[in-house]
């Protein structure tokens, strides 16, 4: 009798202490519900009135203690944030915006151990937890001054019915060479969720369509102040952040990131709405970001060409670079790629007479290099320059004096924090000699575009060089088209390496010689200059094919920009079909393309457009053309695009 009437107390006192907040957004339509309960803690999505992220846990187990339970919710409150920036090398070069924030102060057996820091937009929401110094023992003399953060329990929990849009983390010492994980398994559509990808999880951004609308879940201001997180699955629709797998860097360095207290995880972020158009659109990488260093020096952009995707190793020498330079020029495009061997095959005194002769036609050169050091077995060659402060900062000097425009390292291999300082290092060493820098076999860029001023773009997804390696993936080109720029693009700049003429990814554009087979049309090609974005955009043009091509085909890729002001989603589903539309200094550019077996029929609304429009479109029966459009006065028009074809509409603001 005693022990029930504690339990009915017990309960009805927890029910008195707990807590329940809302934070609004500036439109009211969003709304994060944070509730505790019983000593945990928990947040709720809905928008529009209905629910898109169910109760869903927060709270961390960490190596000063447990602030996963005992957790109490101190006090709340809530202020309104504007943000304005600008910055060209993103979809959109000019940003505002309104966020409301609010501030959870949560204490552990009475001592206050963190904040979490939420900035709700009107379709994004970022979250951050600031941790306070915490006495583990009364008689501490100290509180501690540091912590471990061993498991993450943020969750994202969705409502029954959720379908999934996920690439699978690659799990440590797999891949080519021991090079994973560098995000590069194929993304799938419309799955149900419940596996956990054989116990690996998945990578971010992760894209997932609700009952109701589409949630993209990832997470930036990564730096070496913590490690890149992922999302692993419990159970189905439940899934929660991961720390990387201890394969990651070839086991090397610890998976567990480490922070000061007062210290802080990343922002992780939600993006929502009833369709795709907030999700292509968001800008939540960047709004609560700042750079951690100034520029050296005015960093500039454009397109470049590189010769490895079509002619590969061999490639890679002195002739063939010249070619390639020579081309560049006349492309009037900014830089050449020099990939791998160029230390063995080219030599560095010859890159010094390539990068003068590159400078003389308004060219300059980017220098591939391996990351490692002793976490891979990719022999590529040049290798343990870039992992190493001495050698890379006498290699960097050496680019400098010798014009080198900025460097591609290749073949990262871990998320973890020690390898999100080699990436900071590299980043902030090439700042220093004026160098701009891509990483490929890498992670995800996460808020990199802003936090440093040099960093061009990743690799991080299934890129140009498997249509090398494998007609399969040629076959799902366009496929793979539709998903990028609303999944891995939209969160982060996306160095793909594509764009091409040729008919084979090999330099005899035939079957003798191996090279995956294009299957998809020369518009949708230069469609996915526009799709895919990049500031400095090495294409695939191979100079002998190019030069053969239709002089109008040539004349739009010379001019398609690599800067955009605005980007706009009109249409599409992932997987299917795609029409988006890009701004640069007032035209737009819209591209449709089809990856369906039936042909894409829509009516397309371009009300934002004023001008005619040049149309480059496909017809049903494999008839390319470039033609003057007059748009109707409902500004509307009739697309029938083929499957791996595309339609691209060019007009003014
Ligand atoms: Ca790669």
């Amino acid at each position: 009798m005693k022990s029930r009437f504690l339990l009915t107390c017990g309960l009805a006192v927890s029910t008195l202490l707990s807590s329940a907040q809302t934070i609004t957004s500036p439109d009211k339509k969003l709304q994060v519900k944070l509730s505790e309960n019983s000593g945990t803690i928990s947040y709720s999505v809905n928008y529009n009135g209905k629910e898109f992220l169910i109760s869903s846990p927060l709270g961390m187990i960490t190596d000063v203690g447990d602030f996963s339970k005992n957790l109490k919710a101190e006090s709340f409150k809530t202020d309104t944030v504007a943000f304005d920036y600008s910055l060209k090398v993103l979809k959109k070069s000019h940003i505002t915006g309104k966020a409301t924030r609010g501030v959870w102060t949560i204490s552990h057996k009475g001592q206050k151990i963190f904040d979490i820091i939420f900035m709700v937009e009107n379709n994004d929401i970022a979250f951050k937890y600031k941790f306070y110094r915490y006495k583990v023992n009364e008689k501490d003399e100290y509180p501690r001054h540091c912590a471990v953060i061993q498991d993450d329990k943020t969750s994202f929990n969705f409502p029954d019915g959720t379908k999934t849009f996920l690439s699978a983390q690659m799990k440590g010492g797999s891949g080519w060479a021991r090079t994973a994980p560098s995000y590069e398994l194929p993304y799938f559509a419309d799955r149900p969720s419940g596996d956990n990808a054989n116990g690996a999880g998945f990578i971010f951004p992760c894209l997932f369509k609700t009952p109701d609308g589409w949630v993209l879940v990832s997470e930036t201001g990564v730096s070496s102040a913590y490690c890149g997180s992922h999302l692993t699955c419990e159970k189905p629709s439940s899934y929660k952040i991961a720390n990387p797998l201890d394969s990651d860097y070839n086991f090397n360095g610890t998976s567990a990131p480490g922070i000061p207290l007062p210290g802080e995880t990343p922002w992780r972020t939600i993006t929502l709405g009833e369709n795709l158009a907030p999700v292509a659109e968001t800008t939540i990488p960047w709004d609560f970001v700042e750079p951690l260093y100034s520029p050296s020096k005015n960093y500039t952009y454009g397109a470049g060409t590189w010769s490895w995707i079509i002619g590969f190793d061999e490639s890679v020498n002195y002739e063939t670079q010249k070619e390639y330079i020579d081309f560049t020029a006349k492309m009037g495009y900014a830089s050449v790629l020099v990939d791998n061997w160029w230390d063995t095959q080219i030599g560095r005194d010859s890159i010094e007479i390539l990068s003068k002769y590159a400078q003389n036609k308004g060219v300059s050169l980017f220098l591939w290099y391996n990351s490692n050091g002793y976490w891979n077995d990719a022999p590529q060659g040049p290798r343990n320059i870039m992992n190493n402060l001495i050698n890379r900062r006498k290699e960097m000097a050496w680019m400098q004096k010798n014009g080198i425009r900025g460097i591609k390292v290749d073949f990262f291999g871990s998320d973890k924090q020690q390898t999100m300082q080699l990436y900071e290092d590299i980043l902030a060493d090439a700042n220093d000699f004026g160098l701009e820098v891509i990483f490929h076999g890498a992670t995800l860029p996460r808020g990199w575009e802003k936090m440093y001023p040099n960093f061009i773009g990743s690799e991080a997804v299934l890129a140009s060089e498997n249509l090398h390696f494998s007609d399969d993936f040629c076959k799902q080109e366009s496929y793979n088209a539709t998903l990028h720029p609303i999944i891995r693009n939209t969160v982060a700049s996306m160095d793909y390496g594509g764009v091409t003429f040729n008919d084979y990814f090999n330099t005899a554009n035939d079957t003798t010689i191996w090279g995956g087979h294009r299957v998809t049309s020369d518009i949708f090609q230069m469609g996915v200059a526009v799709l895919f974005q990049c500031p400095l955009n090495h294409l695939a043009l191979y100079p002998k094919v190019t030069k053969d091509s239709e002089p109008w085909k040539i004349d739009f890729l010379k001019k398609v920009p690599t800067l955009w002001d605005d980007v706009k989603f009109l249409d599409g589903y992932p997987g299917k079909y795609l029409v988006l539309a890009r701004k640069s200094a007032g035209k737009w550019y819209v591209v449709a393309i089809n990856a369906e077996d039936t042909p894409l029929k829509k009516t397309v609304s371009l009300p934002f457009i004023s001008s005619d429009l040049t149309l480059y479109a496909d017809d049903l029966k494999g008839v390319e053309s470039m033609k003057t459009v007059k748009i109707s006065k409902d500004k509307t028009y009739q697309i029938n695009v083929p499957k791996n074809g595309a339609a691209i509409f060019v007009g003014k603001e």
